[in-house]
C-alpha cells in the first residue's frame, strides 16, 4: 500500500468561506466499512459522481481530505461556463464525429446540469443563469469569437452575439471590442453549491466523510481497500477525484497535470450607482487575454476579479495587487476601492487544455484537468464517471477515455508555469 502524507486542513479565508451556507456534517471513516463504489476527493467532480451515484441506488462513500469544497471548488469565480475551451467543431476535428460530438454534447450541456441540480435538490447558493459573455480584448480577437458564436448557434445553443455598444452598456466601460454570451452560463457561490451538492448526495444516500486523506489504493481478493488514518473502505469501483489536489495515490497520475495557483480578490459591496453599471444583469464575464481577465459581482454586489496564476502559492500572494488595480481600471469614477478577500486555489492543467478521464485499473477511474474552468465541466465528469461505474454510460453523451501519459520533465513545471506565465504576459501586454 502507498503510503501518502496528508496535513490536516483547515478551510482557508475567502469571501465563500465568509458568506456560504453552513457545512454538513461529514464526519471522519471511523473503522472497517463496504461501498459499492468509493470516491476520493469531495469536490465538484467527487460530489456529482456521489449524488449520481447514489440516485440510481448505489451504496456510495466519499472520502474527502479535508472538507466538501475545501479544493478548488469552494475557492473559485463561481462562472458557470458551458462548452469546453476549444470550438465545437475543433473537438470534431481532433476527436472524431463519435467521441467529438459525445464530448461537444456533455460539456455544452454542462452549464444546464449545475442550475438543473441547484433546482431539484433546492440549493441554496445564489445560483442565477444569468449568462456567461466572452469579451474581445483586442479587435483580431472578434473573429475568434464570432466563429465560437456561430459554432454554438447553429446548434440551437442559447447564445447572441455582443456588438461593442451593447457589451459597454452591460459593462458600463467600453474597452472590449465585442463578444458573445452563452446564455446557458450564470454564476453562483461555489462553496455553499460544493456543500448543497454534498447534502444531496447525503440524502440521497451517500456517505460523505471529511478529514478521510487515502493515504493507501490496492486491489486484493476482496475489492479495492483504501486506507485512511482511522479506517479501511473495501469498494468494487473507486473514482479519483483529486484533480489540482492529486497526490501520490495512484502512480504516475499526479504527473499528468500542472497544479497552477489561480487567484481572486473581491470588493467590499459596492454603492447602488457602481453596482448598476457593471455586470448588472447578473452576467460573469472572461476576456480573450492569455492571461485572461475574468468578473462578475456576488449577490452581494460585490466585484469578483480573478485572472494569473503562479507554480507557488508565494508567488498567488504577489498577483493580488494586480488584480485590484484592475478593479480600479473598471471603476474609475468610484475612486477609492475597499477590499475585502484575496485567496487562491489550485487549478489542474493539461497539455492539450482538454480534461481527461483515464481508466487506470478495471474498476478504477479519474476525472480531471479542467484548465481552471471546471464549474460546470467538473459537475459533468461526476455524471460521466458516475455512469462508467454504473455501465450505464451513454455512447452520444460521453468523453472518452484518454491514456495517462506522465508529462516529460514534471519536476521542472514551476519553472515552466513561470516562464509560460511571464510570456503570456508580455504578449498581452504588446497587443493591449
Ligand atoms: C481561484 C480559482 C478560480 C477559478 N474560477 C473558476 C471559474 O470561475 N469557473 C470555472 O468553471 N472554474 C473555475 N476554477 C476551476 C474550478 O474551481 C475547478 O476546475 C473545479 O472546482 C475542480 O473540481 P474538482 O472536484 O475536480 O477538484 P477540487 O475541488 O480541487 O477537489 C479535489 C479534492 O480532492 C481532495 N483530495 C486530494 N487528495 C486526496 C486524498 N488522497 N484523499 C482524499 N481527498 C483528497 C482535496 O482535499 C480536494 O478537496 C477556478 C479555480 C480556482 C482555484
Amino acid at each position: 500500500m502507498i503510503q501518502v502524507s496528508y496535513p490536516k486542513l483547515k478551510l482557508p479565508p475567502s469571501l465563500w468561506a465568509a458568506t456560504a451556507t453552513p457545512a454538513p456534517d461529514t464526519p471522519a471513516l471511523d473503522g472497517d466499512a463496504r461501498a459499492d463504489v468509493a470516491v476520493v476527493g469531495g469536490g465538484f467532480t467527487g460530489l456529482s459522481a456521489a449524488l449520481h451515484l447514489a440516485q440510481a441506488g448505489a451504496a456510495v462513500a466519499v472520502l474527502e481530505g479535508a472538507e466538501p469544497g475545501w479544493g478548488a471548488s469552494g475557492r473559485n469565480g463561481g462562472q458557470v461556463i458551458p462548452g469546453l475551451k476549444a470550438d465545437p467543431r475543433e473537438i470534431l476535428a481532433r476527436f472524431g464525429p463519435e467521441n467529438g460530438e459525445a464530448m461537444v454534447r456533455a460539456s455544452g450541456a454542462a452549464a444546464d446540469l449545475v442550475f438543473d441540480l441547484i433546482a431539484r435538490h433546492g440549493i441554496d447558493c445564489d445560483g442565477r443563469q444569468t449568462g456567461w459573455i466572452q469579451a474581445a480584448h483586442t479587435k483580431p480577437m472578434l473573429d475568434g469569437l464570432a466563429k465560437r458564436h456561430r459554432d454554438w448557434a447553429g446548434r440551437d445553443a442559447n447564445v447572441a452575439w455582443l456588438e461593442r455598444d451593447e457589451l459597454t452598456r452591460r459593462m458600463g466601460d467600453g474597452r472590449y471590442h465585442g463578444g458573445w454570451i452563452d446564455k446557458r452560463g450564470g454564476g453562483l457561490q461555489p462553496l455553499s453549491y460544493a456543500r448543497g451538492l454534498a447534502r444531496a448526495a447525503q440524502s440521497s444516500g451517500a456517505r460523505v466523510h471529511g478529514a478521510s486523506p487515502v493515504q493507501g489504493l490496492l486491489r486484493d481478493a476482496g475489492g479495492w481497500r483504501l486506507q485512511t488514518p482511522k479506517g479501511i473502505l473495501t469498494a468494487d469501483k473507486v473514482i479519483i477525484a483529486t484533480n489540482g489536489y492529486t497526490d501520490g495515490l495512484w502512480p504516475g497520475l499526479a504527473q499528468t497535470v500542472v497544479p497552477v495557483y489561480s487567484v481572486q480578490v473581491a470588493t467590499a459591496p459596492l454603492g447602488e450607482n457602481m453596482r448598476g453599471n457593471i455586470l448588472s444583469g447578473g452576467e460573469v464575464l472572461s476576456d480573450t487575454r492569455r492571461v485572461l481577465w475574468y468578473f462578475r459581482q456576488d449577490a452581494h454586489g460585490r466585484l469578483i476579479m480573478g485572472g494569473g496564476g503562479s507554480a507557488y502559492e508565494s508567488g498567488a500572494a504577489k498577483i493580488y495587487q494586480g488584480l485590484r488595480q484592475r478593479v480600479h481600471s473598471l471603476l474609475p469614477e468610484a475612486g477609492k476601492v475597499d477590499f475585502e478577500f484575496a485567496w487562491n486555489g489550485r487549478v489542474a492543467l493539461t497539455m492539450d487544455h482538454y480534461p481527461h478521464l483515464h481508466e487506470l485499473a478495471p474498476g478504477l477511474w479519474a476525472g480531471l484537468g479542467y484548465n481552471g474552468r471546471g464549474v460546470a465541466m467538473a459537475t459533468m465528469m461526476g455524471k460521466v464517471l458516475a455512469d462508467r461505474a454504473l455501465d450505464t454510460a451513454q455512447p452520444d453523451f460521453e468523453f472518452p477515455a484518454s491514456p495517462v501519459h506522465p508529462l516529460p520533465l514534471h519536476a521542472l513545471r514551476g519553472v515552466a508555469v513561470t516562464a509560460t506565465r511571464a510570456y503570456y504576459r508580455l504578449r498581452d501586454a504588446l497587443e493591449s
